[in-house]
């Protein structure tokens, strides 16, 4: 193991206790980790490189509006890059090089989002639920085993009335939250949110990531502890007979999964910002699914309208309370 140490963030609690569990690791000091991050080198998935830093940026991002069904919906980062490789990501054209980064002040980034939390309900005492999905730019479920997220978040967030936060994942290593319900509490304010996909999809496109059927063990062992778990269709990917793949995989879904323990039901395109878009393409033009999609009247390029009706079609028959994100039915 290799870890970048940020000379501000070696004296972390977060980055002592790594280092203790990785007493034979070879550390190396430096100033800033934009110094290794923002080096073009070409994208491998490193599982022995770590870049450990101290986050001095705002950590919370709104979501963007229709992302969930209310305003009060926020992104927080505590990680760049993934250990997975799903040949869609847009991580890999937004970063220079898939170094990981984990930013382990975890204190001064908890403090940010209950600054925000207090804020928002100073504002309006009677606020919905208000949502933090942790990180965007990873997952962070994959990389719990180092960074410690769960046991230092899900306690965090326990202590607020009406917030919830999201941790997404296409792991299907659950220990960590086992653990936590053997050692304290099962977490009423974090909901844990499977990503799924077909299998043959999982293999094509979500390289190193978890199987269908360890996710579906992984839900069910959750849900047998009653944990809060949510099952996220995301992305829903535009391949060749995708319908066909799509109903056969959900009657595997409704199968394998109690759906009445399942308290929502999210799914969403294979989207891009314009932006986005025409640098993926540029960089993989091998990538298929990428030919299905297409702009709209928004700054997304998403599935093609046929294809996204009927995807429609799908959900509704599947689960009548599906939020599709970031779309408008009545506009397709
Ligand atoms: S799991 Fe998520 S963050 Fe990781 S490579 Fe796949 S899409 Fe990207």
């Amino acid at each position: 193991m290799i870890f970048y140490i940020e000379k501000k963030a070696k004296n972390l609690p977060q980055v002592k206790k790594i280092l203790e569990k990785f007493p034979k690791a070879k550390i190396l000091e430096i100033d800033n980790y934009k110094n290794l991050f923002d080096k073009k080198i070409s994208w491998t998935i490193w599982e022995n490189i770590f870049i450990l830093a101290k986050l001095d940026s705002n950590p919370i991002t709104s979501a963007p509006p229709k992302y969930w069904h209310n305003w009060n919906a926020y992104f927080f980062k505590t990680s760049l890059n993934c250990i997975f490789d799903c040949s869609y990501c847009f991580l890999k054209w937004a970063f220079k090089n898939s170094y990981p980064v984990l930013f382990l002040n975890y204190e001064e980034i908890q403090k940010k989002i209950e600054e925000k939390i207090l804020e928002i309900k100073k504002e309006n005492p009677n606020h919905e639920t208000i949502r933090f999905y942790s990180s965007d730019y990873s997952d962070i479920q994959g990389f719990d085993f180092m960074s410690n997220f769960n046991e230092n978040f899900i306690k965090f967030f326990e202590k607020f009335e009406n917030v919830m936060m999201e941790t997404r994942t296409k792991s299907a290593n659950i220990e960590n939250f086992l653990e936590i319900a053997k050692k304290w509490f099962v977490p009423k304010n974090t909901e844990i949110a499977f990503s799924l996909n077909p299998q043959s999809l999982i293999e094509k496109y979500e390289k190193k990531t978890a199987s269908l059927e360890a996710r579906f063990s992984a839900i069910n062992k959750l849900l047998a502890k009653w944990f809060k778990v949510w099952l996220r269709f995301l992305p829903l990917l535009p391949v060749q007979n995708y319908e066909e793949i799509y109903k056969k995989f959900l009657n595997e879904v409704k199968k394998n999964i109690p759906m009445d323990k399942i308290f929502s039901v999210f799914a969403t395109w294979l989207l891009y910002t314009k932006e986005d878009y025409k640098k993926i393409l540029q960089k993989n033009p091998e990538l298929d699914i990428l030919y299905q999609l297409q702009d709209w009247w928004d700054w997304f390029f998403r599935e093609k309208e046929k294809i996204r009706k009927k995807f429609y079609e799908i959900f509704d028959e599947f689960h009548e309370k599906t939020i599709i994100c970031l779309d408008e039915k009545n506009l397709i």
